[in-house]
């Protein structure tokens, strides 16, 4: 904790180079990995003290971990948050925040575009313990106030959304929630801690799936949660995760806080590359709908102004033809993968009807303006005139059916 207090002091670049960092008496350059479950105590009064907290010093893994630990300090020094507690997948993170914030007789509201895994946790595992939820269009401002009951504990957003990178004022819903005496809890996965401060624009707490370009390499699953409220966090959320184990291994905590180092150079790059895919695609035949943030035929092209620094890694575009012309244009792409994952190196396609949207409804699907045509294109690190050459090929495939 004193440690992130000195650097805090610290610029950007050098947090996230430097921030968090414990060395050993081996003076190591690079963080050490402690592969261990448990910690030897130096006699049996320390393992009383420790377990009695009046002692500091590691107990087991669960609890806490050294390269855990620096992963978490370097990652709440990059958001600006106070604390940060990580956790074994983003989905884990949700988990425990929403366990973590409810109980039994609350409500949640939740803006409908979400996150596959996060709406199966908000819309069918918190009811079957009491806590309900109303789930709106996120974008309308008086869809939030109208929702909101004396009994609503929680807010959850997603901003920009997946697959169609909807975006949602993050300041006017917190203001909102503010009044409605709720917590606002922002996944802030597409826009990375490089791109979007939701902390700064008013929210409570900030989630994280690590896994994606916080690893940014496509290794390890990762998640974390951030707030202010060292109070939640220690006494409430703290107490929740030390008893349930979603922990991270020390293993990927060590993966993830090295790839922090990198994390706004990779996020700059593969915006700047995503922003040049995203303004070519417009101009092959075929295509017959581009979606990113900063483009100037974005409809809340000023909120994403306002709220993100850029437009992020991820552009959204639809094939003319349905399903059977996306299917020949993801089939016919050479250099980028078919693959769910997002937020790599290697630029990844998804057909979001098929794979990560499959399990809503079609009418639910048409709610979120999710078409058969459309695919999710998270753009990587390669050069963006091959990915450019290699979208202009699948579309002159597809169109041939
Ligand atoms: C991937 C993802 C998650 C879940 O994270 P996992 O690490 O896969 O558990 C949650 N929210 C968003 C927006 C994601 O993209």
């Amino acid at each position: 904790m004193d440690e992130n207090e000195d650097f805090s002091k610290l610029r950007p670049k050098t947090r996230a180079v430097r921030g968090g960092t414990r060395r050993t008496g081996f003076e190591e350059t690079s963080e050490a990995m402690f592969l261990t479950s448990g910690f030897a105590y130096p006699s049996a009064e320390s393992a009383e003290r420790r377990f009695k907290n009046e002692e500091g010093g590691y107990v087991y893994s669960r609890f806490g971990n050294p390269t855990v630990e620096m992963f978490e300090n370097r990652l709440a020094l990059i958001e600006g948050a106070a604390r940060c507690r990580a956790t074994a997948s983003g989905l884990a993170a949700v988990t425990a925040a929403m366990l973590a914030l409810t109980r039994a007789g609350d409500h949640v509201v939740a803006a409908r575009a979400m996150f596959g895994g996060c709406r199966y946790i908000i819309e069918e595992l918190l009811p079957r313990f009491g806590v309900s939820c109303t789930l709106i269009d996120g974008r309308d401002l008086d869809a939030w106030a109208h929702a909101a009951r004396p009994e609503t504990k929680v807010f959850f957003l997603e901003t920009p959304s997946n697959p169609t990178l909807e975006l949602i004022d993050i300041a006017a819903v917190a203001a909102i929630a503010r009044r409605a005496g709720a917590r606002l809890v922002v996944d802030n996965v597409f826009a990375t801690p490089i791109l979007q401060a939701p902390l700064t624009l008013g929210a409570d707490i900030v989630i994280y799936s690590a896994t994606k370009h916080i690893d940014g390499q496509g290794r390890c699953l990762g998640g974390a949660i951030l707030s202010n409220d060292i109070d939640w966090i220690e006494k409430t959320l703290w107490p929740l995760l030390r008893n349930t184990g979603p922990s991270l291994s020390p293993f990927n905590a060590w993966v993830l806080l090295k790839s922090l180092e990198t994390l706004a150079l990779r996020v700059e790059t593969a915006t700047a590359h995503a922003a040049h895919v995203a303004s070519g695609l417009k101009a092959i035949t075929g295509i017959s709908r581009v979606i990113y943030p900063f483009a100037d035929d974005f409809p809340q092209r000023e909120l994403a102004r306002r709220q993100m620094k850029a437009g992020g890694t991820l552009v959204t575009f639809e094939v003319a033809g349905g399903k059977d012309a996306a299917f020949r244009f993801a089939n016919a792409l050479k250099i980028i993968d078919i693959s769910n994952n997002l937020g790599d190196a290697k630029s990844l396609i998804t057909h979001p009807v098929t794979t990560t949207h499959q399990r809503l409804s079609p009418e639910a699907r048409a709610e979120l303006g999710i078409t058969p045509g459309m695919l999710r294109l998270s753009v990587g690190l390669e050069d963006p005139e091959d990915l450019l050459d290699d979208l202009r090929r699948a579309a002159a495939k597809a169109s041939r059916s």
